[in-house]
């Protein structure tokens, strides 16, 4: 068996068509667009390089973004106040932090001071909640990128064993409760799982955010199992791979996602989604 393949950039590319379509639609109304306010705090190129991509998608589909660049001395003051401003912007309807964020300031602080129906990485305290409850909201981007991944598959995700490695709470904790509110039974791992083998053996669907290169080999997978992989590794060589051994698990596996190229270009269109959907939720159309 060779697995297909989840083709994460043109999924992704169908999904950023649908919002650059509906911010379209607005605009014929006379409507204004879906507003994106994204703060990035200190010069580490890698939050540069995921903000600046952030930006580039708002521009392609249309949404109006404006950034705020701070050095890492920022005070946490300063961040919340600047918070507390785009919480009542009437034409911004998302904000994001780009984390991490400097030691000195608190993530938990920051995050919950932004308004839950602008807070579209679906970090906040209530919309996790939301989340938890299986009631709507908006939902942390990864988990939701990869729940449309799965969609694409048409497995029926009902009963279905899902193994999700990784319990963060941007990815790992999120997943298992979007795939639980979907009647999957599913079983959690981490780092301290004793018999990780036994775990994914088992599982008809394998999701693996640990940012562990190559922790899972081919010969684990389930005959026909869908695996997700997540994970985003840059080896010495300067190499970029996810957590799966991709070769070998492609021939075990019925559905795959490739590192580069899988869940990465997911999680900036669910960013992009997110945002449309907070401007409906708040402004009523
Ligand atoms: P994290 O470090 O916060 O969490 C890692 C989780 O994996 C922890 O729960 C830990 O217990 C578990 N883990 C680590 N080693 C393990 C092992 N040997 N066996 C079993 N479990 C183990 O990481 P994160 O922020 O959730 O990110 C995980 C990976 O996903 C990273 O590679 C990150 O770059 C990637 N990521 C990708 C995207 C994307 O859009 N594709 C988004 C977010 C994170």
């Amino acid at each position: 068996m060779t697995a297909k393949i989840l083709d994460g950039k043109t999924i992704a590319q169908q999904e950023r068509q649908r919002v650059a379509d509906a911010v379209q639609e607005r605009i014929k109304k006379g409507l204004r667009p879906p507003g994106l306010a994204v703060i990035l705090v200190g010069q580490d190129p890698a939050s540069a390089l995921y903000v600046q991509n952030k930006r580039n998608a708002c521009k392609e589909v249309g949404l109006f973004s404006q950034t705020f660049d701070y050095p890492a001395d920022v005070s946490e003051e300063i961040l919340l106040n600047k918070i507390d401003e785009l919480n009542h912007s009437a034409h911004i309807d998302g904000i994001l932090v780009q984390l991490p964020l400097p030691a000195h300031i608190s993530s938990d602080r920051v995050l919950e001071s932004i308004a839950p129906h602008k807070d579209v990485d679906g970090f906040h305290p209530y919309n996790l909640g939301k989340l938890a409850q299986n009631q709507p909201g908006l939902r942390p981007c990864t988990p939701r990128g990869v729940m449309t991944l799965l969609s694409h598959t048409e497995f029926p995700l009902q009963g279905a064993h899902v193994c999700m490695i990784g319990a963060s709470r941007i990815v790992g904790r999120p997943m298992a409760l979007e795939l639980l509110n979907r009647d999957a039974t599913v079983t959690i791992c981490h780092v301290y799982t004793k018999d990780l083998p036994k775990q994914v053996t088992q599982a008809d669907v394998l999701i693996v955010a640990a940012g562990r290169p190559h922790l899972i080999p081919g010969d684990w997978i389930k005959p026909g199992a869908i695996v997700i992989d997540v994970g985003i590794n840059r080896l010495p060589e300067g190499k970029i791979v996810g957590d799966v051994d991709f070769e070998q698990a492609k021939l075990r596996a019925s559905w795959i996602t490739p590192v580069p190229g899988g869940v990465g270009p997911m999680t900036v269109c669910s960013l992009l989604s997110n945002t449309l959907l907070a401007t409906k939720l708040r402004t009523g159309y």
